[in-house]
């Protein structure tokens, strides 16, 4: 089979309007990803429990109507709307009961009613309940009163097919799952869900100075955390993680680890190394292995960032037909805060996407600024708020402290990023600003 080769990198920077790789506005670097990513092909049946989470690979179209017949959405008495006297009460005679998952049979006579429980199937020829406690039971207990005006016709019955109708897409394909699906799955009998298989991302971090866990820290030493909050992310995106450890800045360790990331998972991403005048190895060997674009984005934090294809075997990366065109890979840049911000600002997105999601904006809120926020125009910028609700019940935002971008604390105190975007200046106190809540997010 030949499959049609992937654009190079090249030509998708020449569908990209207004394209500069040395000041690339965030929308433009996130249309070039968007362009580059190619989704997983491969589809599994999973149990319907174990598709929480799971992006859906096939439409689900429904196969019944749900509910499967007309029922009663209270517990009361069924009846037919026509022997509704009007502006007056209307007596019936009790024919008979019928309970959820059993169905009175037979003929109910005008005049009559039937006691009826939630869900139970609405008796033939009746087409109204009334709740009980609207209903005056005298010692005959055969007999019901009606005050007038309490019910009309086709009050409180649900009809047949009104959640799902047969051969109505139920879910479409690209939806991650959530537990109301899952329900939805259930009442449509389905044990089983044909779902992508999971995107498989390697990950490592960079850096001489690098330290993990567990090792001593020499002076001018840090512990290794990018590898830490990449793992927490990642891990909540439902992809299966091949973690690398730190690779130290040696060019035949770092093409050992980029080529081993390539040949085992779609994607690969590393921290570090990736600034311009960085004096390590990182950059050259990304070049060397793959099809690497080198970007300098207008947004804070995270200006520096590599992407591409990289080779999982020798050869050119996306050049010989039939071939594994090779692995995404995402450079982020090295500082703590940095690579959080441009991996939801860029990473999530295209994950999710290679993953089979179809694409959904993330809600934001509207918040008023509570203090002065200094931004430069020409740039996007997040930085990490604090939402709190006012007394007057709006949401208001303030900024953590300093905004540097190795100071991790500040995304551990935030619940949300400040998103400024690209034209926006100087914020005055009081003005209204978006914020990306990170509940759903982080
Ligand atoms: P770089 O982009 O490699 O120049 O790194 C920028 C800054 O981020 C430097 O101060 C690095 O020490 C720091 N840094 C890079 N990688 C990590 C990491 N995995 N964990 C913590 N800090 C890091
Ligand atoms: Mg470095």
């Amino acid at each position: 089979m030949n499959e049609p080769l992937p654009p190079s990198l090249a030509q998708i920077a020449s569908c990209v309007a207004g394209y500069d790789p040395n000041a690339l506005p965030v929308a433009q670097a996130q249309e070039f990803i968007a362009r580059l990513v190619p989704r997983v092909k491969a589809v599994e049946m999973v149990a319907l429990r174990s598709s929480l989470g799971r992006v859906l690979a096939r439409d689900v179209i429904s196969a019944i109507d749900v509910p499967s017949h007309d029922n009663s959405a209270m517990d009361g008495y069924a009846l037919r709307g026509f022997d509704l006297a009007s502006g007056a009460d209307t007596l019936l005679t009790v024919a008979g009961s019928g309970f959820a998952g059993e169905c009175f049979e037979g003929e109910v006579p005008p005049g009559h009613c039937v006691r009826i429980m939630t869900g139970a199937v609405m008796p033939a020829g009746l087409d109204t309940v009334v709740p009980q406690e609207f209903v005056k039971v005298g010692d005959d207990t055969a007999q019901v009163r009606i005050p007038a005006g309490v019910v009309t016709t086709g009050d409180n019955r649900r009809l047949a097919g009104e959640d799902l109708a047969r051969g109505d897409a139920a879910l479409r394909a690209g939806r991650v799952l959530r537990p109301a699906d899952l329900g939805m799955l259930a009442s449509l009998g389905q044990a089983e869900v044909p779902v992508w298989r999971r995107l498989r991302v390697a990950f490592f971090s960079t850096g001489n100075e690098l330290r993990s866990i567990g090792e001593p820290l020499p002076p001018g030493c840090v512990y290794d955390s990018n590898r830490y909050t990449l793992w927490g992310m990642l891990q909540r995106l439902g992809v299966d993680l091949i973690d690398m450890g730190v690779v130290r800045d040696d060019p035949v360790a770092l093409a050992d680890a980029f080529r081993t990331a390539a040949q085992s998972a779609d994607a690969v991403i590393t921290s570090g190394g990736v600034s311009v005048g960085e004096a390590d190895h990182t950059k050259r060997v990304m070049a060397e292995l793959g099809d690497v674009l080198f970007w300098r984005i207008a947004m804070r934090p995270g200006r520096p960032m590599a992407i591409g294809r990289i080779a999982g075997s020798s050869g050119d990366a996306g050049n010989s037909a039939g071939h594994n065109p090779g692995a995404i890979l995402f450079g982020l840049p090295g500082n703590p805060v940095a690579v959080m911000v441009t991996f939801y600002a860029f990473v999530r997105d295209a994950l999710l996407a290679m993953s089979g999601a179809t694409a959904q904006p993330l809600p934001m809120l509207r918040c008023a600024s509570i203090e002065p926020m200094r931004k430069k125009p020409g740039r996007t910028e997040y930085q990490r708020g604090i939402v709190t609700r006012a007394a007057d019940g709006h949401w208001q935002v303030r900024i953590t402290g300093s905004q540097g971008s190795g100071i991790l604390r500040s995304m551990s105190e935030a619940n949300g990023f400040v998103v400024l975007g690209h034209e926006q200046g100087n914020v005055a106190a009081g003005e209204l600003v978006d914020v990306l809540p990170f509940d759903g997010l982080v």
